[in-house]
């Protein structure tokens, strides 16, 4: 699944390849991904200069002229490529932006969970509606011990659920989060509510730090990701507890811990996480 970081050197990537670019046309293969492919048959579309990409959370929004934008959300396994128009389809290329000159840009995604949609934004600059509900971004000054702090009152969940909650910030995948509690020696049992200010502190510094190192990395957090130009990551981020089911603590010799939680697994020491 592309993660924060590979969602964040994608969009810069597609914001350098799509700045000033039309899209002269849209071909739709599919009539469905997460969810239907109608608005892209919208005749607004065509013709409209691309202005800006960003990203908030996981999402990255493709924001054209006349307050209209594309909302994408990769899902499990949708890649971008930018490929000439004239080499021929892939089986799963959904959609091909024709962005003139034979260059195109085409949508695929074998597990069909991404989001691919044509949307008008309230404002230029403006966040899309669909994405209000998303907690604050991770790398912002918005997310801070106070905040967390304030977030975590009463909430009985275990802190590496709340870290991981959408709502609470958005794009702190498995990844990071299990990474960030063991360099921060903290149990991703805890009660979120028993996490003092100083220890948000701690964990929050760590989660920026591994998130900044990916991204700096080129964001391949996983070597078989794809960029752009279908060259895979050239560095892995070094991983000192994620993934490491079986093996033993880099810090004190004893065997990791392996469990579940909402769902996901989570690796940690109880040796070293308290
Ligand atoms: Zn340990």
């Amino acid at each position: 699944m592309p993660e924060l970081p590979e969602v964040e050197t994608i969009g810069r990537a597609l914001k350098e390849y799509l700045s000033g670019k039309k899209i002269c046309k849209v071909n739709v293969f599919t009539p469905r991904l997460r969810e239907p492919l109608d608005s892209l048959k919208n005749p607004e579309l065509l013709g409209k200069k691309v202005l800006d990409v960003r990203r908030r959370g996981r999402y990255l929004i493709v924001e054209l002229e006349d307050t209209f934008a594309l909302l994408m959300h990769f899902g499990m396994s949708g890649v971008l490529k930018t490929i000439p128009l004239d080499v021929p389809r892939a089986k799963h290329e959904h959609v091909i932006f024709d962005l003139g000159n034979n260059e195109s840009l085409r949508f695929e995604c074998p597990r069909r969970f991404s989001l691919l949609k044509f949307i008008k934004l309230p404002s230029p600059g403006a966040t899309p509606p669909e994405l209000d509900k998303l907690g604050v971004e991770p790398l912002s000054d918005d997310f801070n011990a106070q905040y967390f702090c304030k977030c975590a009152k009463k909430r009985q969940i275990s802190l590496k659920e709340f870290v991981m909650d959408n709502n609470v910030v958005t794009g702190v995948g498995n990844i990071y989060a299990t990474e960030a509690l063991f360099n921060t020696r903290l149990s991703p049992l805890r009660k979120a509510c028993d996490v003092t200010k100083a220890e948000a502190e701690k964990l929050i510094a760590e989660i920026k730090v591994i998130l900044l190192k990916s991204i700096a990395s080129g964001g391949t957090t996983f070597s078989d990701y794809r960029q752009l130009d279908g060259s895979t990551g050239k560095y892995v981020l070094e991983l000192n507890a994620y993934g490491q089911t079986g093996k033993n603590c880099p810090n004190c010799g004893k065997p990791f811990a392996s469990i579940r939680q909402g769902g996901r697994t989570t690796v940690y020491c109880p040796e070293c996480q308290k």
